[in-house]
C-alpha cells in the first residue's frame, strides 16, 4: 500500500487509523453481520452511532446544552440558503466578504432579504482579513455572517468581529475541529465535513436553540427548516448514515489524541514549518498577509506560472498530491488539515528546498 501525502483542500486526507477501522467494519459492523451502509437508520445500532457521534462532538467543542447539533445534507452550500430562510427574521443580515465562499453565501442571502456586505477584502484579492472592530452593523440586522477560514485564499479570522451585540454565524468548514472554539460566542457554527472531518455531503450545524424559529415562511421546503431536523434528531428523513459514522470515528480519534488544544498545538507546529520556509525562500512566497494566515490552507507562488506548473508536476511525481492552487488563484496551495502528519509537511518543505536549489 502506497499512501501519498495528500494536500487536497477537500475532500481531503483522513486519519489512516480511521480508514482502517472503517475498512474492517465494512462487511460486518461489530458482529452484526452487515456494514453501516446497509443498516436501517432506525435501528438501535445506528441510533447508538449517531448518538455517540453527537456526544463526542459535544465533548470536543464543549458545546453548551442550549445548542442543538444537527447533521444535515446538501453540503455547506445549502446552508447559504437555509441560514437566511430560517434566521433572517427581520429580513436583514450583514455579511463580511473575505473570499468566494463568503461571497456565495452573501449572494444567496440576497435572494431572501436585505443582505449587505459590511466589509470586504476583495480589493486585495482576499489576501487579508479586514479590520472588523467597528463595522457599520445595522441596528436591526438579524445576524452577522463570516467565513472563518477562507479555504481558497488561505486567510483566517484570528479575532472574531465586533458584531455589536448581533448574532454571529460562522462557516467553519475548513477549520472545523482544528482548534478549540468558544461556542457561546456564536449563534450558529456550521461546516461541511469534507475538509477536516469526514466524507463529502454532510454538514454539521451547531445552533443556539432560541434562534431556531417555530415557524418560517410557507414557501420554505420542509427539508430546509432547522426545526424539522432539530425535532427529529437529524432523522426526519434518511440521514447521511455513512458520513456520520466516519465523523464519529474521527471524533473518537481526536478525543483519543488529546482533543482540540493538542490538535491546535500540532497544527501551529505544522503551519510554522511551512510558513517559516516561505518567509526565508527566494523562490516561494506566501500570498497572504502575515497576521491573517490560516493554519489549514497555505497558498504560495513562485511568481512564474511555468515554474509553478513544473513544481506541481514534479511534486506529484515525488508523492505530494493536490498541490495545485485553486483555479481562481493559481500557484500552489497546501492544505494541512488535522490528519496531515507533521512528517508530510516536513517532507514537502524538504522537497521545496531541493526544487529551489535545482531551479535557481
Ligand atoms: C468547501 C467549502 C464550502 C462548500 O462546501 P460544499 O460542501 O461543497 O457545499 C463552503 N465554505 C467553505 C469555507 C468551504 O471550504
Amino acid at each position: 500500500m502506497a499512501r501519498v501525502y495528500n494536500f487536497s483542500a477537500g475532500p481531503a486526507v483522513l486519519p489512516e487509523e480511521v480508514l482502517k477501522e472503517a475498512a474492517a467494519d465494512m462487511l460486518d459492523y461489530k458482529g452484526c453481520g452487515m456494514g453501516v451502509m446497509e443498516m436501517s437508520h432506525r435501528s438501535k445500532m445506528y441510533q447508538t452511532i449517531i448518538d455517540e457521534a453527537e456526544a463526542d462532538l459535544r465533548k470536543l467543542l464543549n458545546i453548551p446544552d442550549n445548542y442543538k447539533v444537527l447533521f444535515l445534507q446538501g453540503g455547506a452550500s445549502l446552508q447559504f440558503a437555509m441560514i437566511p430562510m430560517n434566521l433572517m427574521k427581520n429580513g436583514k443580515a450583514d455579511y463580511i466578504v473575505t473570499g468566494q465562499w463568503a461571497k456565495k453565501a452573501y449572494q444567496e442571502a440576497q435572494k431572501y432579504g436585505d443582505a449587505v456586505a459590511v466589509a470586504s477584502s476583495a480589493d486585495k484579492t482576499f489576501s487579508y482579513i479586514p479590520d472588523c472592530s467597528d463595522l457599520p452593523i445595522r441596528e436591526d440586522a438579524d445576524y452577522v455572517y463570516i467565513c472563518e477560514n477562507n479555504t481558497i485564499y488561505g486567510t483566517k479570522f484570528h479575532e472574531l468581529p465586533n458584531t455589536k451585540g448581533k448574532t454571529l454565524i460562522s462557516d467553519v468548514s475548513s477549520c472545523f475541529l482544528s482548534e478549540p472554539m468558544d461556542v457561546e460566542k456564536y449563534g450558529m457554527i456550521y461546516g461541511g465535513v469534507q475538509k477536516n472531518i469526514g466524507p463529502a455531503g454532510l454538514v454539521v450545524a451547531i445552533i443556539r436553540e432560541d434562534l431556531i424559529p417555530e415557524t418560517v415562511a410557507d414557501t420554505v421546503p420542509t427539508m430546509m427548516q432547522y426545526k424539522i431536523h432539530a425535532d427529529n434528531g437529524s432523522m426526519y428523513n434518511t440521514p447521511n448514515c455513512w458520513a456520520i459514522y466516519i465523523c464519529g470515528l474521527v471524533f473518537k480519534w481526536l478525543l483519543k489524541n488529546g482533543g482540540l488544544s493538542v490538535m491546535k498545538e500540532l497544527n501551529e507546529k505544522k503551519a510554522a514549518i511551512l510558513y517559516d520556509f516561505l518567509d526565508s525562500s527566494e523562490m516561494f512566497k506566501g500570498t497572504v498577509e502575515k497576521n491573517s494566515r490560516s493554519l489549514m490552507n497555505v497558498p504560495f507562488v513562485t511568481g512564474n506560472d511555468e515554474l509553478d506548473a513544473k513544481f506541481v508536476k514534479e511534486a506529484k511525481a515525488a508523492g505530494f498530491e493536490n498541490l495545485k492552487g485553486h483555479r481562481s488563484v493559481g500557484g500552489m496551495r497546501a492544505s494541512i488539515y488535522n490528519a496531515m502528519p507533521i512528517e508530510g509537511v516536513q517532507a514537502l518543505v524538504d522537497f521545496m528546498k531541493k526544487f529551489e536549489a535545482e531551479n535557481k
